[in-house]
């Protein structure tokens, strides 16, 4: 832990569960001794009701100056209302990497015990980038746009994390037999990358065939470079192999800020209740933990996480527990001695 130093991070507590898996996260991450200054911020619908703004520029000001932030889920409205907050803050700091590490907690069963994947998942492009119009009456158009700049840096850093942390092989996954030109050319950037990488194995699957892949035998894949909106549903599919959404971390990454934010959404049909896993969010936060150089107390927290899982005894019942938000997160504490 480094004795001085107190971080200043953007905490987007969110909405749904949101709230209550950052209040949870928030009280673990205090008790590992780091310094925190939170600064805290509406964002979506409740921001908007406050401050008029979807997003508050404040909001923005405090990421670009703190250039970490550790954010709940934002619900988005569905067929029509305002724009994907999560999208728009990926998009507005550039925030090109969503790194997704699927991996069993001890004792969790599973289908697939020693699942170890990395999701790469290109962030700001694809048919997130948000260009719809009606042509005429019964007729739109959605626009899917893929470019060699950004295929080529996700493909980057897919290969780098790779390289660094000796993952054996990366496929990437695509549509290239039909959609010839965008993901053709996904395709390409991530094979002239792969060239400079000849300790990183190399290679290509059709997005329908690995899904059922993935299901059959998730042990042939190590590392997946996806396009955004394959990744957001692969991302999915995976937490299902390591005991679902309560379980699963993320971060978004660019060349200059980080948002450490969990898979999982504002799981409405949940929230209010503390019954929400705040597991994924905790892991979430680990990662933050590990960019701001803390790994003292990230693994500290690991640590009394895993401590938790193999006991059995506290946990939520998306895992098959009858413990609450709190109560588990009393139990991490309670473990981290
Ligand atoms: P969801 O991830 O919110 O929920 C899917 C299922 O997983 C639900 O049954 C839910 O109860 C369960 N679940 C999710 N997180 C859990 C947790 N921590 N503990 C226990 N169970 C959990 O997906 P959805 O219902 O499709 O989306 C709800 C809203 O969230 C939508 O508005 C969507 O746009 C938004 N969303 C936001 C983000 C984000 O903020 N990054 C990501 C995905 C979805």
């Amino acid at each position: 832990m480094s004795e001085t130093k107190t971080h200043k991070v953007t905490l987007i507590p969110g909405d749904g569960i949101g709230p209550e898996v950052t209040q949870a996260v928030v009280r673990i991450l205090e008790a590992t001794g780091v310094k925190f200054d939170w600064e805290q911020f509406a964002a979506g619908a409740e921001a908007f009701e406050i401050f008029g703004e979807y997003i508050p520029q404040a909001l923005c000001d405090s990421i670009e100056r703190n250039k970490v932030a550790l954010k709940g889920p934002v619900t988005t409205p569905i067929g029509g209302g305002f724009k994907s907050i999560n999208v728009t803050l990926r998009k507005k700091f550039d925030l090109f990497a969503n790194f997704r590490p699927i991996k069993l907690l001890p004792g969790l069963t599973s289908h697939w015990p020693g699942v170890d994947l990395i999701i790469v998942r290109e962030n700001t492009e694809g048919e997130y980038v948000g260009l719809e119009h009606e042509v005429v009456p019964g007729v739109v158009e959605s626009i899917k746009v893929i470019t060699e700049k950004g295929s080529t840096r996700i493909a980057r850093f897919a290969f780098d994390y790779a390289r660094k942390h000796r993952r054996k092989k990366i496929h990437s996954i695509h549509k290239a037999n039909i959609m010839k030109l965008s993901d053709g050319l996904f395709l390409r950037c991530a094979r002239k990358v792969a060239e400079e990488f000849h300790d990183v194995q190399y290679g290509e699957h059709i997005i329908d065939n690995t899904c059922m892949q993935l299901v059959m035998n998730p042990y042939q894949y190590d590392t997946l470079l996806l396009e955004n909106l394959y990744g957001d549903i692969v991302s999915d599919l995976c937490a299902a192999f390591v005991g679902g959404l309560g379980l699963v971390p993320g971060a978004n990454l660019g060349h200059d800020c980080a948002i450490f934010e969990a898979v999982h959404g504002s799981a409405p049909d949940i929230a209010g209740k503390d019954i929400a896993n705040p597991t994924a969010l905790l892991q979430s936060a680990i990662l933050m933990l590990r960019h701001l150089d803390e790994e003292a107390a990230a693994d500290r927290i690991q640590k009394a996480l895993e401590t938790v899982y193999e006991e059995r005894k506290c946990l939520t019942r998306d895992v098959g527990g009858t413990c609450g938000t709190t109560t588990f997160a009393n139990a991490v504490l309670q473990a981290m001695g």
